[in-house]
């Protein structure tokens, strides 16, 4: 497993979670120039292959564009590379229980053991303190940077009437991040519901934060939800990848071969 593959199915595994629909992308940077990264082409996350991957510098320009649609949004992840040389992998989504803790004025915090980086700090970027009201849209340089800025050295970074933007020292974790963001939101909304205006809600404090997120990357707690999630996401892209080789007349061929003899000749 390459790590553009990985890359390929990390977009499978956040749309199968409800993290991305047809929006959303995640990044992964270089592995040999820090000073690049690679993304997909513009286009909805289930539908992403190798072949979709391209590669920016730094100021989100493609190094051999090839007339390809790029997203709009790219400057997010530009910028973060830039200012977080530690970060290695960034997701952007339109993550649907997050949007009602980047308006309301309650903050996300901590309140289970999976998704205790929350208690890290996940700040709200408000587009309108950085630019006149209009578009929402990072589709500049400048809003990228002051996302960028905004997120800090935090985790995760709500935008305010849009959605989020998660990073990682890895591609599974920017992943899972984002997947237990998500439920985070989910549940304390839940728990806000169930408590009532008066009522006391149990977070997790400091020490807990601090602990739990140490043992969990100590004991490389994610590798079992990784592998778990990856093999999913590649039985999926393998199934794909099968019925569009049998809907074609050479696929049927290639498919029928291997039928009648077994080893792909093709004599029977
Ligand atoms: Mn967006």
């Amino acid at each position: 497993m390459t790590a553009l593959q990985d890359l390929v199915l990390s977009y499978r595994i956040l749309a199968a979670h409800g993290v991305v629909d047809a929006y959303g992308h995640i990044s992964m940077r270089s592995g040999t120039d820090p000073e690049r990264y690679f993304i997909s082409r513009s286009l909805a996350p289930e539908l992403v292959t190798e072949a979709d991957i391209m590669e920016f510098d730094l100021d989100s320009r493609p190094i051999d564009q090839q007339g390809r649609s790029m997203y709009l949004e790219r400057y997010i992840h530009g910028e973060i590379y830039k200012a977080r040389p530690e970060v290695m992998a960034v997701v952007h989504n339109h993550s649907p229980s997050v949007i009602p803790f980047g308006v309301a004025d309650v903050p996300m915090r901590p309140l289970f053991n999976t998704a205790a980086f929350v208690g890290k700090g996940v700040p709200v970027f408000e587009v309108r303190d950085f630019q006149p009201s209009g578009d929402v849209i990072i589709k500049t340089p400048h809003l990228g940077a002051s996302l960028a800025e905004v997120l800090g050295g935090h985790p995760a970074a709500l935008m305010r009437g849009h959605g989020a933007v998660v990073v990682g020292t890895s591609v599974p974790e920017a992943v899972i991040r984002s997947v237990y963001l998500e439920l985070s939101a989910k549940l304390q909304a839940q728990t806000l519901t169930l408590a009532g205006a008066d009522g006391t809600i149990a977070y997790f404090d400091d020490a807990e934060v601090t602990e739990t997120c140490a043992r969990q990357d100590s004991a490389r707690t994610w590798e079992r939800t990784w592998l778990l999630w990856r093999t999913k996401a590649l039985a999926e892209l393998e199934n794909t990848s099968r019925r569009e080789a049998t809907s074609s007349g050479a696929g049927i061929k290639r498919l029928w071969r291997r039928y009648v003899c077994g080893c792909g000749c093709g004599r029977g």
